[in-house]
């Protein structure tokens, strides 16, 4: 018998920051804005902590650690905000209120007790992603009250249920397949029943195998809506919308140069590069999953969710746009030069340098190396610059006399950014010239086999001159 294919019901996974749920007026905005989406899609809801309460509970946990501990006044604090939002959203003498308020105590109880142990156990990453996990938990038991007292029929899920993640604590990484099954077994009914239910999601965290909490890197809220949208994309057409308060990717930093003008469609492929580079529109990590299974995504501005101006990622690199679609920055950042005369005589030079920085967990920004290869240059964070002069210069080999260490920290970089630089000659020739002839010095340069990108490194007084020129020559007369 042939089997009649259903079409799939739409399910569109929301994200929202910890901006659309600090006050009754934002809390209305969420509503207005799940009323839009609700008639025809079924809803799945992520939600971050309240604005300003994950980085009080990372300063909860390293007071916690002090010898003298001293968090009164900061569990305090973290009390009277929920409060605050509690009371102007929910009313006195409800159930939903003496919900919210009675988890509210439970939740800072335990806290407060974890922040007592701290002491006489030792301080470690794991306990800090348990502290820092109750901001989410919090905030979505909230939304959830809300929209319970609102008349809606709703659901609260803690992500510790549900998603998977490997144990690097502080920034982990999902387990895509594992964390697949545990949403349909837990959400999945949730979707089928016939009433429209309306899930609330924790972002931000997961747990391991030992069911340990462990979090997904700062603004990982946004990797848990991807993953919501991944697990389902099977069974429903799912979509991604991250609510945010700006309309989209930009095409340029803003706060370096004022020609920059929203991007209104992308690929998934270049929103990651531009993800990496300066724009922390959104985790980087949540536009990968988003591409392993083609869902669409958006970001759309949580102040005017009907506006036309808003980004959309999909598969697709549009063939009739422009060669180059931004010019993305960072602009302060550092690097190291590591010279010798001998690296060509010592093969695995290169991987106990990065040995040795992977294993005190630094990120390398970009890497390049002269053929001759007696040196290399690699990108580190600004503010990691100390650590990995330190490392370098302490380490039994590095530290020898052979070696020179250089670090330098006054520069900026600059990615040229675009899928149709693709087999495009001619490119990286522009790029120099236009710098060429503005008066910027080239530092070093990188560009990975991907050809997304041209990065270059410049000195960081010429960074604004720079992004203006490469702007002008690719994006406004390219
Ligand atoms: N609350 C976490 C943070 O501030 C996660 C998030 O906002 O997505 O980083
Ligand atoms: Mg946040």
């Amino acid at each position: 018998m042939i089997q009649l294919v259903k079409n799939k019901t739409n399910l569109v996974v929301m994200k929202f920051g910890g901006s659309c749920l600090q006050d009754a007026k934002s809390f209305g905005q969420t509503s207005k804005i799940i009323n839009i989406y609700m008639k025809d899609n079924k809803l799945i809801l992520v939600a971050s902590a309240i604005k300003g309460i994950t980085d009080k509970l990372i300063t909860f946990y390293s007071r916690s650690c002090e010898e003298t501990p001293d968090c009164e006044d900061i569990l305090e604090e973290l009390l009277v905000s929920h409060q605050n939002v509690i009371n102007e959203i929910l009313k006195k003498g409800t159930p939903e209120y003496k919900n919210a308020m009675d988890f509210l105590q439970a939740n800072l109880s335990d806290l407060s007790q974890l922040g007592r142990v701290i002491g006489l156990i030792r301080p470690s990453t794991d306990i800090q992603d348990l502290i820092v996990s109750y901001g989410e938990k919090l905030s979505t038991y909230i939304l959830y009250q809300y929209l319970l007292s609102n008349k809606y029929k709703a659901e609260f899920v803690s992500s510790e249920e549900i998603i998977r993640t490997d144990d690097n604590f502080g920034n982990a990484l999902p387990l895509l397949d594992e964390s697949e099954k545990l949403v349909n077994e837990r959400v999945g009914p949730i979707l089928n029943s016939k009433e429209n239910f309306i899930t609330c999601v924790t972002g931000f965290y997961g747990s391991t195998k030992d069911k340990k909490i462990t979090t997904l890197g700062r603004g990982g809220t946004d990797l848990t809506a991807a993953i919501m949208a991944y697990c389902f994309q099977p069974k429903y057409n799912c979509k991604v919308i991250y609510w945010k308060d700006v309309n989209g990717f930009l095409n340029a930093d803003p706060r370096i140069t004022d020609k920059a003008s929203l991007l209104k469609q992308i690929s998934y492929i270049e929103a990651k590069e531009l993800a990496f580079f300066g724009s922390k529109v959104l985790h980087p990590v949540c536009l990968d999953v988003n591409e392993k299974r083609e869902i669409p995504s958006e970001i759309r501005p949580f102040d005017d969710p009907e506006s036309s101006e808003y980004t959309v990622i999909t598969k697709d690199i549009k063939k009739d746009d422009k060669i180059i679609k931004a010019i993305t920055s960072i602009q302060k950042i550092s690097m190291a030069t590591i010279t010798s005369g001998t690296m060509v005589s010592l093969p695995g030079t290169v991987s106990k340098l990065f040995s040795l920085l992977g294993n005190n967990n630094i990120n390398i920004i970009f890497i390049s190396q002269s053929s001759s290869e007696n040196n290399i240059t690699f990108g580190i964070n600004f503010d990691e610059a100390m650590k990995v002069s330190f490392l370098l210069r302490n380490s039994e080999f590095f530290g020898k006399q052979w070696f020179n260490i250089k670090i330098d920290h006054d520069i900026s970089l600059i990615a040229v950014v675009g899928g149709g630089m693709l087999q495009t000659p001619g490119v990286a020739g522009k790029v120099f010239s236009t710098l060429g002839n503005n008066g910027v010095n080239v530092k070093a340069i990188a560009q990975g086999s991907s050809e997304l990108n041209i990065t270059i490194i410049i000195d960081r007084e010429d960074c604004k001159k720079a992004v203006d020129a490469l702007y002008d020559a690719f994006i406004n007369n390219g």
